[in-house]
């Protein structure tokens, strides 16, 4: 076997794989016994930790023993005798081959860590207003690089993965496990992973605060004292670590969750509860802020996007178990969560001014 790397301003010439510009083939082998080789299968892995497992547009395989599949002609056509490996087509029409995943890493795909393009508030706010929401999540992978990260949780939030895997960039993608999440969620969590080929960076309570939190209030006090504290433990505080190290973060909010706490939202805004690296406020971006409900909806249903199946039993917004059940007919949205609260606003604190 030889590992190596192949530049070629040659043309793809193979007449069944179609490649688009600017994508990527990857080529890998099947064993004579049916098994996916061991470089290859270590390769994806590779990729799916670094969350860059979508950049792959196509995975064709070279059978053993048999000349005629699609990754051995390739492999012929390239003179390439081992597996896995990478063609990348650019979009001044030329390709480059790959043998190693981590030199196709490095050179196709990481994005350079940013800090260094500067981002103007008020100049992207004007400038999104025409912008539609993918475009703007493209617009902030380009400027902030592995410094964004996007919070997962609701129906938005997946909208929000879909677009940035469709935008072909690098992305990072956190979720907050309370500890008292639907099972429903715990496994809805696994298919997204899955369906989109990432990882997903979970983040827990600390147990040095929840632990006696626990022991002095037992589990359910929220019925009794009201939700900010647990939420502040629970959700809070993991989110601050969650955040730490980026410059922005992307979320799903909409204008029309709440007509008084978010109903002045800005594509772009300071968050001034959470600093960066510099001390200086993150920046929030609201790619979906002037969407509906059933806009997002029409997203889901038209892309195939998955979605926590406790939708389907008339849970709108979803929280954790205990504080979130199935809307009554024409009640708003967020009124299901919290709801013995009698507050009208009901916010956890995770977005909070
Ligand atoms: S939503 Fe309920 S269980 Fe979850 S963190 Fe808040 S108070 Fe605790």
């Amino acid at each position: 076997m030889v590992f190596g790397q192949f530049s070629t301003s040659r043309p793809f010439r193979t007449s069944q794989v179609i490649v688009t510009p600017m994508s990527i083939l990857m080529v890998k082998k099947i064993l004579l016994d049916g098994s996916t080789c061991g470089k290859c299968t270590q390769a994806e892995e590779i990729l799916r930790k670094r969350n860059l497992w979508n950049r792959i547009d196509t995975v064709v395989y070279a059978e053993e023993g048999n000349a005629e599949s699609e990754g051995m002609k390739l492999a012929a056509e390239y003179e390439i005798d081992l597996a896995p490996f990478f063609i990348v087509k650019d979009e001044e029409g030329s390709d480059r081959l790959y043998t190693r995943v981590l030199e196709l890493i490095k050179k196709e795909l990481e994005v350079p860590s940013s800090g260094t393009l500067a981002f103007n508030i008020a100049a992207a706010n004007i400038k999104y207003e025409s912008f539609a929401p993918g475009k703007i999540l493209a617009d902030v992978q380009d400027t902030f690089g592995d410094e964004l990260i996007l919070a997962f949780s609701g129906a938005e939030d997946v909208v929000l993965i879909d677009l940035a895997a469709k935008n072909g960039k690098p992305f990072s993608v956190f979720c907050l496990d309370t500890g008292r999440l639907h099972n429903e969620t715990y496994v809805y969590l696994d298919t997204v992973r899955d369906h989109f080929g990432i990882n997903i960076d979970i983040f827990t309570p600390s147990p040095t605060l929840l632990e006696p939190f626990v022991k002095e209030k037992g589990f359910n006090s929220f019925y009794r004292d009201g939700h900010s504290k647990c939420c502040g433990i629970r959700k809070v505080e993991p989110l601050n670590r969650a955040l730490k190290g980026r410059r922005a973060w992307a979320t799903g909010l909409r204008r029309d969750q709440s007509p008084t706490t978010r109903s002045d939202l800005k594509h772009a805004e300071y968050d001034e509860g959470h600093l960066n690296d510099a001390g200086k406020p993150l920046i929030k971006i609201n790619p979906l802020l002037d969407w509906t409900s059933p806009q997002v909806w029409d997203y889901i249903r038209k892309n195939n996007v998955p979605y926590n199946p406790l939708h389907d039993s008339g849970f709108q917004s979803i929280g954790c178990q205990p504080c979130t059940r199935p809307s009554r007919p024409g009640e708003h949205e967020r009124a299901a969560r919290w709801w013995w609260e009698n507050d009208t606003e009901p916010e956890c604190g995770l977005h909070l001014k």
